[in-house]
């Protein structure tokens, strides 16, 4: 007899109804990765569901009415759409709370706090709506965790019967706002845990409390996110959980990033014609006003400008290297003080340096298709698309050996990876990439060949997610 496993999928962003980072290409791409699985035995029958933000592309919207859901002595009405995606049905929920101040994610989480507190205990009821009754809820990141919560309370009130509660993790320092007034005005209570009391009412880690498996978004996260320095405090917490917890790298699209048909890009090209990629660089030298020159090393950084993805380190080192032959790009946006060093950067070294402080996935694919190596020092990488991306495209990473960068990248194999949080270190990589580059043509393709070989799409990661949800269903 054939079995189902219903799987409601929640999310702040997923490509391409909107994408902000990494969690977008993940919330776009894996529940349909995990649909694919699909079998005459076994059918994953995932829906997606997403706050319906004023930026939300959407077509062919069907309306599923308007309900409500209690909040104080009144009620606040939360209106449904539903749209296909590939087949996969999406659910778009939407509410004054959803409207409130327009942006995906404000600078101020507090802001957020009402918002994703609202979608995850409206994305509860919604199955009722559409007479259709998940076995599992997979929540992502600080956003839709509090479902979990919200969940596990209706639980105990017996109004809902068990339902697996899934959460991964993309970024643990994000835990979100203090949402204990919120919750309470919306009628779900706050519970003794045993979390640390901090804690306690955080959207984060009341979802990780009420999971019944955590999933970092790769097996080296899993192992930081154990250790004080990676923990960001619930490292025992999370020990006391470490039996649920287990790391599942992200895949990519590789339908999407892929050189032999990307539409963004000069000159398709693949593994057996890698000779091509060079006109890419060409006319990446060329819009960048870089002088065109096959031999000069180009190095790129993609990235949102944070601390956290290492840039400063990555513009330090450059500054270091001002003697040396090379080209940089850098492309990326967000805090204003990093935007600001690499616009100095441009400014002190512009034959050498250039910065495009934009969101712009078009000049993104350009970069991995003509660029020679992607530079990505993070202080810490729960997994990390970019380097997959890059392998892929023949544009050779240079890493930092944390978290998912460590997982994925093989020093000397596909890329460049070192250990110290110091731009010397990175230093000592990229130049020992560029000497591979310069001295050792035939080991340099080696290295970008093995890298666009590897296998970085969702089917291996997919089956892992299949298993753990089997394993909950059982
Ligand atoms: P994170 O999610 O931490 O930002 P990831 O490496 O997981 O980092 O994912 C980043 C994604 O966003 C990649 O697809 C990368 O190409 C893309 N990206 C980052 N900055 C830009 C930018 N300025 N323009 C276009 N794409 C970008």
């Amino acid at each position: 007899m054939s079995k189902t496993i219903n799987v409601l999928f929640l999310a702040a962003e997923a490509d391409p109804f909107v994408k902000v980072g990494g969690l977008g290409d993940v919330a776009g791409s894996l529940p349909r990765a995990l649909r694919a699985l699909s079998t005459d035995d076994l059918k994953l029958d995932v829906r997606l569901v997403l706050p319906y933000h004023p930026v939300v592309k959407a077509e062919n919207l069907k309306s599923l009415g308007i309900f409500s859901i209690p909040r104080g002595d009144s009620e606040v009405e939360v209106e449904a759409f539903e749209t296909t995606l590939d087949g996969m049905p999406v659910y778009l929920i939407n509410g004054d709370p959803i409207r409130a101040n327009g942006s995906v994610y404000s600078a101020d989480a507090s802001r957020d706090a009402e918002k994703y507190t609202f979608f995850s205990l409206a994305a509860l009821e919604l199955p009722n709506r559409v007479n259709w009754t998940p076995d599992v809820l997979h929540a992502n990141d600080w956003h839709t965790a509090v479902s979990l919560y919200g969940n596990l309370t209706k639980r105990w009130e017996a109004v809902a019967r068990h339902v697996a509660g899934v959460v991964t993790l993309h970024n643990l320092p994000y835990m979100g706002p203090d949402v204990s007034g919120i919750l309470e005005s919306y009628g779900v209570k706050l519970a003794q845990t045993d979390l640390p009391e901090w804690a306690r009412s955080m959207p984060l880690p009341l979802g990780l409390w009420a999971s019944d498996a955590i999933v970092a978004v790769s097996p080296g996260y899993a192992n930081e996110v154990l250790t004080p320095e990676f923990g960001c405090g619930l490292n025992d917490f999370l020990q006391i959980r470490k039996e649920t917890l287990s790391g599942i790298l992200n895949g990519i699209d590789t339908d999407s990033f892929n050189p032999a048909d990307d539409k963004a890009i000069a000159v398709n090209y693949d593994v057996n014609s890698l000779q091509r990629r060079a006109e890419n660089k060409e006319m990446l030298q060329n819009k960048l006003g870089f002088v065109s020159n096959p031999s000069v090393p180009l190095l790129a950084v993609v990235s949102r400008m944070d601390v956290q993805k290492g840039v400063d380190l990555a513009f330090a080192a450059l500054k270091s290297m001002k003697k040396a032959d090379f080209q940089a790009v850098i492309l990326g946006t967000g805090d204003p003080k990093l935007e600001e060093a690499a616009r100095a950067l441009q400014t002190a070294f512009p034959e050498k340096i250039k910065a495009e402080l934009r969101f712009d996935s078009g000049l993104a694919r350009q970069i991995y298709a003509g660029a020679d190596m992607l530079l990505m020092p993070s202080r810490y990488e729960p997994c990390g698309l970019s380097q997959m991306i890059a392998m892929r495209y023949g544009c050779v990473p240079v890493v930092r050996a944390v978290g998912g960068l460590d997982d994925t990248v093989a020093h000397g194999e596909t890329g460049f990876v070192f250990e110290k949080e110091h731009h010397m270190s990175l230093v000592s990589a990229i130049k020992a990439g560029v000497k591979v580059m310069s001295d050792d043509k035939e080991q340099w393709q080696k290295i970008q060949r093995t890298g666009m070989s590897r296998d970085f799409s969702w089917k291996n990661s997919a089956q892992e997610y299949l298993d753990l949800y089997l394993s909950l269903v059982k």
